[in-house]
Formats: structure tokens, C-alpha cells, sequence
């Protein structure tokens, strides 16, 4: 059984949200799309308190996009974004959810960010995601989604530890840093991962 990862589809991912992925808006047609193609879609949503500590405003001796070492891990600067019920954190509009059998929130922890959709980045606690593709018989994820180079290639790292089929699919997803993300899809393909 195949199912389909929606990760991240939020307004401040989009353009003109607080976090923006250049073009962000554009997987969204694609991946309304391929939802027909699966036989269960999920999705996942970052879910932030307003006092993150992944956010530069909670920080103040440092810059935005500086990395500091935030309890052992090497931790990004954002802008503050997807923060608990706010339209910010929303699905966006567009995003048709009328197959998206469960979503998933991530970043709910104020210590710790959490970049996959299955664990935070410590793997100290569990989303739930993987046990929810295990009780429904899942063997492969495709992982679409914003933004490639964080969320969703970090999802599918961890789809593919946990021994999923795994594959992104390049067309429904966009990255912050395309140079970035280039280098993690080889590390993704050098793991067993597919392109698609
Ligand atoms: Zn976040």
C-alpha cells in the first residue's frame, strides 16, 4: 500500500507568508492532482508556540538564518512562523484536503525543533505518523510538499530509516535553497531514496 506525505502546505511557507518558499505556491496544483493516485494521503503541519526557540526572536544576540547549537543541536535562525491557530499555520486555501485522512503537527516543543514529520530532530518523541502508516498497511511514502531541502527531505530520511520505499517527488516541491537541496537529494539517493 502507497500513500502519499503532504508535508508542510502552510500559509507561511507560501509567498507572501513569514517563511516563504520562492514559488511555494505552485506545488500546490501538482499535488492537488496526484492525491487521486494514492490509496491514503496524509499531510503534516508545523505547529510552533509563540516562543520557539527556532525562532531568531528569541534570540536576540544573533541574526536571523545564523545556525547556533540550541540544547546539543545544530539549530537554524527562522522567522517566527507557523505559530499555533494562526493563518500563518493554516493549510493553505488551495490545497485540496478533501482525501487527507489525518495530519500530523510537528514543532509543538519549545526546546527542540522537528523538521521530519515523523520525529522531532533529536528523535526524542514520535509524531505518530509511522504508526499510523504501519496500522493501515502502508510499505511506501511519497513525500511532497515545503520545503525540500528541510522538511521534506528530512521526512524522507526518515521514511527510508524506517525501511519505507521512499521517493520525492521533484514536481510538487520547492526548496528555500535550490543548491542546498541538490546536495540533499543526492544524500536522499545515496540512502536507497527515489526522484520522482
Ligand atoms: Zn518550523
Amino acid at each position: 500500500m502507497k500513500s502519499l506525505i503532504i508535508v508542510d502546505v502552510q500559509n507561511d511557507f507560501l509567498p507572501g507568508g513569514a517563511l516563504e518558499v520562492s514559488k511555494g505556491d505552485e506545488v500546490i496544483s501538482a499535488i492537488n492532482q496526484l492525491q487521486r493516485e494514492y490509496d491514503l494521503v496524509v499531510a503534516t503541519q508545523d505547529w510552533h508556540p509563540n516562543d520557539h526557540l527556532s525562532f531568531g526572536s528569541q534570540h536576540p544576540e544573533h541574526n536571523l538564518f545564523d545556525v547556533i547549537d540550541l540544547n546539543g543541536f545544530a539549530q537554524k535562525l527562522w522567522p517566527n512562523h507557523c505559530m499555533q491557530g494562526t493563518l500563518g499555520a493554516a493549510l493553505a486555501d488551495t490545497l485540496d484536503q478533501h482525501r487527507i485522512e489525518a495530519v500530523f503537527r510537528k514543532g509543538l516543543e519549545k526546546e527542540i525543533d522537528s523538521y521530519s514529520g515523523f520525529f522531532d530532530n533529536g528523535k526524542r518523541k514520535v509524531t505518530g505518523l509511522h504508526g499510523y502508516l504501519q496500522s493501515r498497511g502502508v510499505t511506501e511514502v511519497h513525500v511532497c510538499g515545503l520545503a525540500a531541502d528541510f522538511c521534506v527531505f528530512f521526512t524522507a530520511m526518515d521514511a527510508l530509516e524506517l525501511r519505507y520505499r521512499t521517493a520525492i517527488i521533484s514536481r510538487a516541491t520547492k526548496a528555500i535553497d535550490r543548491g542546498e537541496f541538490m546536495n540533499k537529494k543526492e544524500q536522499f539517493v545515496q540512502k536507497g531514496g527515489m526522484l520522482l
